[in-house]
């Protein structure tokens, strides 16, 4: 029986400006919009119109225990504008007592009087996209903050995470991009332990297709740091992150005890979620539903789904479970790793197919085991940090190859 999904995404496009190293589905709105007077800008009102509209279209409403606004950049929005939208889930689909309610924000367009405004909107968790402290590597990235707005922001997380006014908040970075250097990345891993922040997000850039990041990089002007080098940044942030009681929980999210993010675990588990706004993805019931990502088509998307009722971000008809190659690829992104025997009796296949199976991933996994890049203990396989997790994708890959002769 496939129960509605107890967690929703939100997608809020709006940046003032791309950074160079972004592919995501937003809408570039220029550096001197601002929106603390009134409800903002045209295009934002629009597109909230249709966003609620969205939202309100689901049949099967039920109450949720997580929601996650993402963008883009949600705190380009005013207060107003987010408590209404968090009204919206609270009057009809209800809303847990005890729900984890996170947004995202940017240091560059939010003010403590914000922080307070967003609090009362709903929000319990926040997640702070700084991701350098250098305001070097923030220039040579494109992103519109520097240092200061970052540590102010720190402050008024730690404030309000220390009056508990908050439940958690995360402080996001990013590994490896231009210009750093193990120095420069150490002091970044130390300023941030300063804040004490329950929950530290570390992503490794990746040069995205279309970026002005992809553009400098073919022509060979993008300083980024060699695999040895990445490899020492890696190590020195499982040290200094580990000797100061982070648990690394998944490869590129840790947390002091019980601030694990329970959104992100919703999709790591496979469980299903509801998805709202351009571009965002959905899995309701285990199919994936993506959306528009140009914001004209999205809102004539909504259109058809609410005027012509098409419902496809329902697709209660075609309801799937993960499958078996998704399920080891996530797990294995986790500290806890899988247990393969028992994911294979939950695919129900018979013992002969899973010790043959089995023993032929076991194979081709064979060369990490030796190097103690993944390790186990019994039927469950993880990989070592942080040598394991640097190289999750070659074992990945593996995996996926094995999967694809099976099949
Ligand atoms: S603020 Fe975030 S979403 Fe917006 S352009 Fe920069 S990286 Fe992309």
């Amino acid at each position: 029986m496939f129960k509605p999904p107890r967690s929703a995404y939100v997608h809020i496009p709006f940046c003032h400006r791309r950074c160079f190293y972004c592919d995501f589905s937003i809408v570039p709105i220029g550096d001197e919009v601002k929106n603390t007077k009134g409800n903002g800008t045209k295009v934002i009102n629009d597109y909230l119109y249709f966003l609620k509209k969205e939202i309100l279209s689901i049949k099967h409403k039920s109450p949720l225990s997580t929601i996650y606004i993402g963008g883009g950049t949600p705190s380009i929005l005013d207060p107003t504008q987010m408590a209404e939208l968090i009204s919206i889930f609270e009057i009809h689909y209800g809303i847990d007592y005890g729900a984890e309610i996170t947004m995202e924000v940017d240091p560059a367009s939010f003010e403590e009087k914000d922080l307070y405004g967003f609090i009362n909107a709903g929000i319990n968790r926040f997640s702070l996209g700084a991701q350098s402290f250098n305001n070097q590597v923030l220039k040579e990235a494109g992103r519109r903050h520097i240092s200061k707005d970052v540590e102010e922001a720190c402050y008024w997380m730690r404030n309000a995470k220390k009056d508990k006014f908050i439940k958690s908040w995360s402080l996001d970075l990013i590994q490896n991009l231009p210009k750093s250097t193990l120095s420069t990345w150490q002091k970044d891993l130390e300023k941030t332990i300063s804040f004490c922040p329950p929950h530290i997000s570390i992503y490794d850039l990746n040069v995205e297709e279309g970026t002005v990041f992809q553009k400098l990089q073919d022509l060979g002007k993008l300083p980024l740091p060699n695999q040895d080098e990445s490899f020492e940044n890696s190590k020195l942030t499982s040290k200094i992150l580990n000797n100061s009681g982070y648990l690394r929980y998944e490869i590129s999210n840790y947390s002091l005890p019980r601030h694990q993010s329970r959104h992100n675990r919703v999709y790591w588990k496979g469980l299903g979620w509801w998805s709202f706004g351009q571009g965002s993805t959905s899995s309701p019931w285990g199919i994936r539903f993506s959306r528009p990502k140009n914001i004209d088509e999205y809102q004539k998307w909504v259109i058809d789904q609410c005027d012509k009722q098409l419902d496809k971000s329902l697709l209660v008809n075609s309801k799937k479970k993960l499958d078996l190659d998704e399920k080891i690829m996530l797990g294995l992104r986790t500290k806890e790793g899988i247990n393969l025997k028992n994911l294979f009796i939950e695919e129900g296949w018979d013992e002969n197919n899973s010790k043959k199976f089995m023993s032929k991933l076991l194979t081709s996994w064979q060369k990490y085991r030796d190097y103690d890049l993944l390790l186990n203990e019994g039927d469950r396989f993880f990989l070592s940090d942080p040598e394991g997790m640097e190289l999750s994708n070659q074992i990945i890959i593996d995996m996926f190859n094995w999967w694809d002769q099976i099949n």
